[in-house]
């Protein structure tokens, strides 16, 4: 199998699931408990914890230890919406957000908040002069995702905190899933930042939450008060200690991945652009990640893309993997007013420090293989 869909998950690195079986195996103690076995325990998730804060160059205090990126982004936007909702009722989410956030902000509009939705440009980066319209002394609550999943957009963060700083009164929320480790950004500068382990080869249930202040989020679930209060419930030492290695592995070898990923994207545009009928949908420059593309065949279903490679042991997605069960068009690639033939016609491939050179060219091959056998008469007889 050549795996080339690392943005829905990526493969938990051995040292990682070894981690999680110690973890567990010898120190199964409560954390919370106060007797020794539960103290080392406790010692172990600060351990985790502050391995995690180094790496993203903040303290340890703003790391908090969730069940995944949906539930992070959750506990940010409902919990800091709860601490603001006195100052203001209106709340802004860029078109192109994960459902995680795109449906929590939904949920919030049915509570009574006035959402407004912030639009992108055709490549699918926020549109600034929006925001700046959208913005009112009423704000209380903005979010943008550091790098889009469909596309791999690198959003303008650093230019939103300089709009913001007229606007103090927002809390300004970024889902960091796909961007954490793949590009640079100031932790500081923003109120709150999710992401999950599994995408970066940890294991799936377990994430986290950056806050900046405690004070600013109220939680959204009540119980035994860990996690300084914000998420009750026993914490999962052993997914979080797994998680603070993952990050740790994943980070010492980010140079020689990134370079590695502009080589393959590179080889992908110059052999598949010059079919008359591809689309590409993620340009190679550093508005986009290199470990995702996104790639249409107009006129063809992107579903029947990914099952030729299928069968031809390659694993590609359609949209992201949460909603490419259902037959919508992808929001995020609507918003950036892309034609309805191009988006059901998209697939996108990604890749992890795994990938190698030969499964790219395998790939390429393939799929000019199918598109000449499958797609590309059905292409030229529709036109
Ligand atoms: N945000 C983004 C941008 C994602 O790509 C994903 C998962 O694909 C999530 C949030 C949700 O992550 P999880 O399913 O681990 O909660």
């Amino acid at each position: 199998m050549i795996y080339l869909d690392n943005c829905a998950t990526t493969k938990p690195y051995k040292e990682v699931l070894e981690t999680f079986v110690e973890v567990n195996d010898n120190y199964y103690g409560n954390p919370a408990s106060i007797n020794k076995f539960g103290k080392t325990t406790n010692k172990l998730l600060d351990a985790a914890r502050k391995q995690v804060a180094d790496i993203l160059k903040v303290k340890k205090e703003t790391i908090y230890f969730t069940s995944c990126a949906t539930e992070s982004n959750n506990i940010a936007i409902i919990g800091s919406v709860e601490h603001k909702k006195d100052f203001g009722n209106r709340i802004i989410v860029s078109k192109i957000e994960h459902p995680s956030v795109l449906e929590t902000y939904r949920e919030l509009e049915r509570r009574g908040f006035i959402l407004d939705y912030l639009n992108v440009d055709s490549n699918g980066l926020i549109d600034l002069n929006h925001l700046k319209s959208l913005l009112t002394k009423e704000t209380i609550l903005l979010s943008v995702m550091h790098v889009n999943n469909v596309y791999g957009g690198v959003q303008p963060i650093k230019e939103i905190v300089e709009l913001l700083k007229e606007y103090p009164k927002v809390h300004f929320h970024v889902d960091g899933v796909q961007g954490v480790l793949k590009k640079e950004i100031n932790l500081s500068d923003i109120d709150s930042y999710s992401f999950s382990a599994h995408k970066f080869h940890g294991i799936k249930g377990v994430g986290v939450l950056y806050l900046k202040s405690r004070r600013t989020v109220h939680n959204i679930t009540f119980g035994g008060g860990q996690e300084n209060g914000l998420r009750s419930g026993t914490v999962n030492v052993a997914g979080a200690v797994s998680l603070a290695k993952a990050l740790r592995l994943s980070y010492e070898r980010t140079p020689d991945v990134l370079k590695k990923h502009r080589e393959f994207k590179k080889l992908i545009i110059n052999e598949l652009d010059s079919i008359n009928h591809v689309v590409i949908n993620s340009p190679l420059d550093d508005n986009y990640v290199d470990s995702i593309i996104n790639i249409s065949l107009p006129k063809i279903k992107g579903e029947a893309i990914v099952n030729s490679l299928n069968e031809r042991g390659i694993m590609v997605s359609t949209t992201s993997a949460c909603s490419s069960k259902t037959f919508h068009l992808n929001e995020a690639l609507y918003a950036r007013g892309l034609s309805k033939e191009n988006i059901e016609g998209s697939i996108r491939v990604s890749f992890s420090y795994k990938t190698k050179l030969e499964e790219i060219k395998t790939f390429v091959k393939v799929f000019k293989e199918e598109y000449n056998k499958k797609f590309k008469e059905v292409i030229e007889s529709g036109i």
